[in-house]
């Protein structure tokens, strides 16, 4: 106990001292301070401050941001719109009733995947752009990609699971001010093109036959066709669906991998 006292003792001491020396310090800085005026030339003066002009580099057009009123449209526009708040839906799996739930949405995985790179064939993007381009209308995207959880959440049926929605091939559209004239749409098209579409059933199981040529094949679902969990709107819409990629001088074909691993989730 008395040895404690005595380490107390000692420790307050040396506490006390540096604070002591502390306060003497700043007492002799005080003493010896001496403020003096700062001298300058009377014909001094400050560097002139050359003005910087700032170049404005032009922007190439795919760089901006806009085509006329609206967005340009990118790949963003395509993501998957599934949400995790949307309820289950009730389906029939291996002859029993199971709950499936929706996907994550775009918090929960990326567009299909090519060369390391998120990917929606261009064809599409381009086309959607020329209509908003020549309408001066807004193109509104239904359905771009979907992930196969929402793509069966949405679209339960079995001609759904080889669609080239999963592969982002495809895209499900109306056009503002359009909604009840979708086929002047298909005339925009067909003038970008420079040729009339041929016209077969193939592409759909709607009444009416889709208009296609050897890059993208156009079908149109009337008001009471084709609604789907994303195409729950009243009006008519159009299916633009790539067929043929110039950039690999390939066929766009549905590809079971590619529809089912070639995205990144998290
Ligand atoms: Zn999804």
């Amino acid at each position: 106990m008395a040895k404690k006292i005595v380490l107390l003792f000692i420790l307050s001491t040396l506490v006390g001292c540096s604070g002591l020396e502390r306060s003497e310090q700043k007492k002799v800085r005080q003493q010896n301070l001496t403020v003096s005026p700062i001298e300058r030339q009377e014909d001094e003066v400050f560097f002139p401050f050359p003005e910087i002009k700032v170049q404005k580099r032009a922007s190439y057009p795919w760089e901006s941001k806009r085509i006329g009123a609206h967005l340009r449209i990118t790949k963003e526009f395509f993501r998957c719109r599934g949400n995790v708040l949307n309820p289950p839906i009730q389906l029939h799996k291996y002859k029993k009733l199971v709950y499936h739930l929706d996907c994550g949405g775009i918090e929960r995985h990326s567009l299909p995947i090519k060369d390391g790179r998120e990917f929606i064939y261009p064809i599409l993007i381009d086309l959607l752009n020329h209509i908003q381009e020549k309408t001066g209308r807004r193109v509104l995207i239904t359905c771009g990609h979907r992930c196969p959880a929402h793509n069966l959440y949405s679209d339960a049926s079995k001609g759904a699971r080889s669609s080239k929605h999963l592969i982002g091939g495809e895209v499900d559209f109306y056009v503002e001010g359009f909604e009840e004239n979708p086929t002047a749409i298909v005339e925009v098209l067909q003038e970008y093109y420079g040729a009339t579409f041929q016209r077969s059933n193939r592409f759909s199981n709607g009444a009416t036959p889709s208009w296609y040529n050897k890059e993208v094949a156009i079908t149109l679902y009337h008001s009471h066709e084709g609604r789907d969990f994303d195409n729950d709107h009243p009006y008519p819409y159009l299916s633009l669906q790539a067929l043929f990629d110039r950039e690999s001088r390939r066929a766009v074909r549905f590809n079971w991998h590619q529809a089912y691993n070639g995205y990144l989730k998290n």
